[in-house]
């Protein structure tokens, strides 16, 4: 209570209302997701995710700044000791995701493969981003932005599709990369794990929701995408 006391409320007036207005954010943003986040719209939803852990996180990084007021002790150390390590998670995970994927996987090089993606790279007016083949006989493909945007395409998969079918891989796995949504969702990603995926917020459905509405967009181009699908 004492922290509650000094940290929230006894401050100087401009991080007292902060605090409010945050603990307001926090308060209705998960309250609208709770009670309306399947009635509400894909963009709605994004939002409110975005301003529940963006306000989360600011709540806590003004607690750190204000809790320079009173005499620590338990609740200082332990407050502290949490924003450094949501810091940290955070960090790790919004620049250093890419080469933490590759931790235990083997390299496999293919020249073809390389030169498909920068062609495809080219025709969508977006810079190549880095490719690592891995050998794994799962058929699996996706892409981790960060520092270094990656596409990650594991060898079963480039055993099992022929050239066309590769490509259309790599076009959607393009299209990922050239959405904005994509880079919202890095950062809210960013955003839980640095919370070490505690924080009750489903991001699957938005990942489900993007599939869905890139295949369209391939499908609109005539490229036979369901086939792809079925094949994993
Ligand atoms: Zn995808």
């Amino acid at each position: 209570m004492a922290c509650i006391n000094n940290c929230v409320i006894a401050q100087g007036t401009p991080i007292a209302y902060l605090n409010y207005a945050l603990i307001a954010a926090i308060a209705l943003s998960a309250i609208a997701l709770i009670f309306f986040h399947r009635k509400i719209s894909m963009k709605w939803n994004l939002l409110l995710k975005a301003v529940l852990l963006t306000s989360i996180f600011s709540f806590l990084i003004t607690l750190y700044i204000s809790s320079g007021g009173h005499d620590g002790g338990v609740f200082n150390a332990a407050h502290t000791i949490i924003l450094f390590l949501i810091l940290v998670f955070f960090a790790t995970s919004y620049i250093f995701t890419p080469f933490i994927a590759q931790i235990g996987l083997r390299r496999h090089v293919d020249k073809k493969i390389e030169r498909m993606l920068s062609e495809e790279a080219a025709k969508l007016g977006i810079k190549a981003p880095g490719l690592y083949l891995f050998e794994d006989a799962n058929k699996s493909a996706f892409v981790v932005s960060a520092l270094r945007k990656t596409i990650f395409i594991s060898t079963g998969m480039i055993e099992n599709f022929g050239n066309d079918e590769i490509r259309i891989v790599l076009m959607h796995e393009l299209l990922h990369l050239k959405s904005g949504f994509f880079s919202a969702k890095r950062f809210l990603h960013s955003i839980r794990a640095g919370f070490f995926g505690l924080l009750p917020v489903q991001l699957e459905e938005l990942d489900t929701i993007e599939e869905m509405r890139l295949d369209n967009e391939l499908m609109r181009e005539g490229l036979d995408i369901k086939k792809i699908r079925s094949k994993l």
